[in-house]
């Protein structure tokens, strides 16, 4: 038998995650990205749950390629666009819109024997300071790849800074207006963040807008706000058993470094889940966990195949927990709980984006395509 360690995907929460953006942006045609082999979910597993968006974005030709192996003819955007002049010849095979920032992007255009002209989307660095033209430098950029034969249609786009936070869009709209007000062609302004807090503003729901982890039920302004605020669901559900059952008393120590020591006589239980299948190690005493759907805490140090936790609030509320109990580390619990992954995350210092994307090769994962949602439907085979 493989370790019980195992991650099911909840096709029915991206289905409903996406439909909560469309509730958002009604007007707006939807990007579904996924990048990072879908936020780490696989690309395969959410196709079934994301096929209602009206398009996929990307970085990776690779993913593209199995996004068309899937079936999916509709549009693919590459959001860096090609790294490479001979990845143009993909984009023609595969009729791949692609992303251009920089000049060597229009070069490798201007060189490239295209059979069919190439729809872009033309980039501008508003603010973020990453990828893209400068606003002054936008307008030249547009008018040489309008002159490219190899050049069909042209998109604008830019990308926020802050959409999750206090500082807000309007100083990078601002910007991206000045420059590109009078251009022609669609738009694609907005992130999850965007989507979900700036969702009034009418040119974050010009168009296209990019929606990551919201589809993930992972709320982007967290801890501000949680899924709950946004009604998002988790895609994801991260679930393992308890190996081992071990009794402290007063003064006796937990794991590596004997981080936590016990102040009273105190039931642990050991959880077949460690850093090496993606749990953050920086996780510290007093992390979330449920155990058979009840809230308790991480005691100690994480190690590579192992975590413990406290059984206390187990004891207190009559639950039952030993060998074999359910363990869930992030996601919905099999009677329904729920363990929100960005509280989590918070406690590792870090975001919900990165816990999903860390999810490691070892985790078998399964897809859950009942249409009822997390917690209620039976589990498909392990597809890796
Ligand atoms: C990743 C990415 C997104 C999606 O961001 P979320 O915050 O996950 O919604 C949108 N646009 C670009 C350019 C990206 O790289």
């Amino acid at each position: 038998m493989p370790r019980p360690i195992r991650a099911t995907i909840h096709s029915a929460a991206l289905h409903a995650n996406l439909e909560r953006v469309r509730r958002s942006v009604p007007d707006a045609k939807v990007w579904a990205v996924v990048k990072a082999n879908a936020y780490g979910h696989g690309i395969e597993r959410v196709f079934e749950g994301l096929r209602g968006a009206d398009g996929f974005a990307l970085l990776d030709l690779g993913e593209a390629e199995r996004l068309r192996e899937l079936g999916w003819r509709g549009p693919i955007l590459l959001l860096e666009g090609v790294f490479e002049a001979r990845d143009l010849e993909l984009c023609s095979r595969l009729g791949l819109w692609h992303a251009v920032h920089c000049d060597e992007q229009i070069d490798m255009l201007a060189a490239h024997k295209t059979q069919a002209p190439q729809r872009v989307f033309l980039k501008m660095n508003s603010g973020m300071n990453r990828l893209g033209f400068a606003p002054q430098r936008y307008r030249s950029a547009w008018a040489r790849l309008d002159a490219l034969p190899q050049v069909d249609e042209i998109s604008l786009m830019t990308h926020f800074s802050d959409a999750d936070g206090p500082r807000g869009i309007a100083q990078q709209l601002e910007r991206f207006n000045a420059a590109a007000r009078d251009l022609p062609g669609e738009r694609t302004l907005g992130n999850s963040a965007a989507i979900l807090r700036h969702a009034t503003d009418t040119q974050v729901r010009a168009d296209w807008v990019r929606a990551g982890i919201v589809l993930y039920g992972s709320a982007p302004d967290f801890p501000e706000h949680g899924a709950g605020h946004w009604g998002i669901r988790p895609a994801m559900t991260l679930a393992t058993r308890l190996l081992g059952v071990q009794r402290l008393q007063a003064g006796d120590t937990v794991g590596y470094g004997s981080l936590f020591c016990a102040a009273e006589p105190l039931t642990i239980g050991v959880a077949a889940c460690g850093y090496a299948d993606g749990y953050p190690r920086h996780c510290d005493t007093g992390t979330p966990v449920l155990v058979n759907g009840v809230r308790t805490r991480l005691v100690g140090r994480v190690s590579m195949d192992l975590l413990t936790v406290d059984l206390t609030p187990l004891e207190r509320a009559g639950v039952a927990a030993g060998f074999g109990s359910e363990v869930t580390l992030w996601g919905r619990a099999a009677g329904g709980a729920l363990l929100e992954i960005d509280e989590v995350a918070r406690a590792a210092g870090s975001v919900g984006w990165e816990l999903m994307a860390a999810l490691a090769r070892r985790v078998p994962v399964a897809v859950d395509s009942a249409a009822h949602g997390p917690g209620c439907g039976s589990i498909g085979a392990p597809d890796r």
